[in-house]
């Protein structure tokens, strides 16, 4: 165990519950984290790798299922969902994206504490390198503020090739199958849709590479799956 305390990063604009949640964790020997919207909050947990998320569904700036997303496309830190009263039916989606329990406003301390421990306790040993922000060869990739630089030039993806080129950087240097990239990417029930893959494929070398006939990073291997190559 760190001697450090642990830090809970709240991203929820409301200032009444962060005030809330300020003096209650900290009398509980929390360290608390704050961000008033989700971009503010993705680059904080990029920075200071907090031990858990408290995550609002309604912000300013974005939707707190997209935080979720561009959040899990680099990191597994345990995030608790607070949801309004009336968004229950949501919670489904929200397991599914990636979240790890759910609190419905208003909750009591006591309550968010334990649904904290809990998900502390089942995340336990699923940490992973955090890697923010990928560079393959002349390509980065900022999972945080989502965007993709050639050469230092910025790329405009279509949220599908985001999706593709990111499943492939969370395995780059190794085979991802056909089958396992059409999960991630397109759903369970396109497994056998391989043709979304080729067409994704040639829209993403046509971006990323200088010569999309003769790629250097985007790499096919044939009949298992693709690569991203790790080295340049
Ligand atoms: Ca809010």
């Amino acid at each position: 165990m760190s001697h450090r305390p642990l830090q809970i990063l709240i991203i929820e604009d409301e200032t009444q519950i962060r005030r809330f949640l300020r003096s209650s964790l900290a009398s509980h020997g929390y360290e608390l984290l704050e961000a008033s919207a989700g971009q503010e909050g993705l680059e904080q947990a990029a920075q200071l790798h907090p031990d858990c998320i408290i995550l609002d569904l309604g912000l300013p700036d974005m939707d707190g299922l997209e935080v979720l997303s561009r959040l899990r496309s680099w990191s597994v830190v345990p995030v608790v969902i607070l949801t309004a009263r009336g968004q229950e039916q949501d919670k489904i989606a929200l397991l599914d994206a990636g979240a790890d329990d759910y609190l419905t406003k208003p909750f009591g301390v006591g309550e968010l504490l334990a649904r904290i421990r809990a998900a502390l306790r089942r995340t336990a040993g699923r940490q992973v390198a955090e890697l923010p922000v990928a560079t393959v060869g002349e390509l980065r990739v900022d999972m945080v503020r989502r965007q993709v630089f050639r050469d230092g030039a910025e790329v405009h993806l279509t949220p599908i090739e985001y999706k593709l080129l990111v499943a492939l950087v969370r395995h780059a240097g190794r085979v991802v199958t056909q089958r396992q990239l059409l999960q991630e990417v397109w759903g369970p029930e396109y497994t056998d849709s391989a043709h979304y893959l080729r067409i994704y494929m040639q829209h993403l070398r046509h971006k990323l590479e200088r010569d999309p006939a003769r790629p250097r990073y985007l790499l096919t291997e044939p009949g298992v799956g693709y690569r991203l190559r790790d080295e340049a």
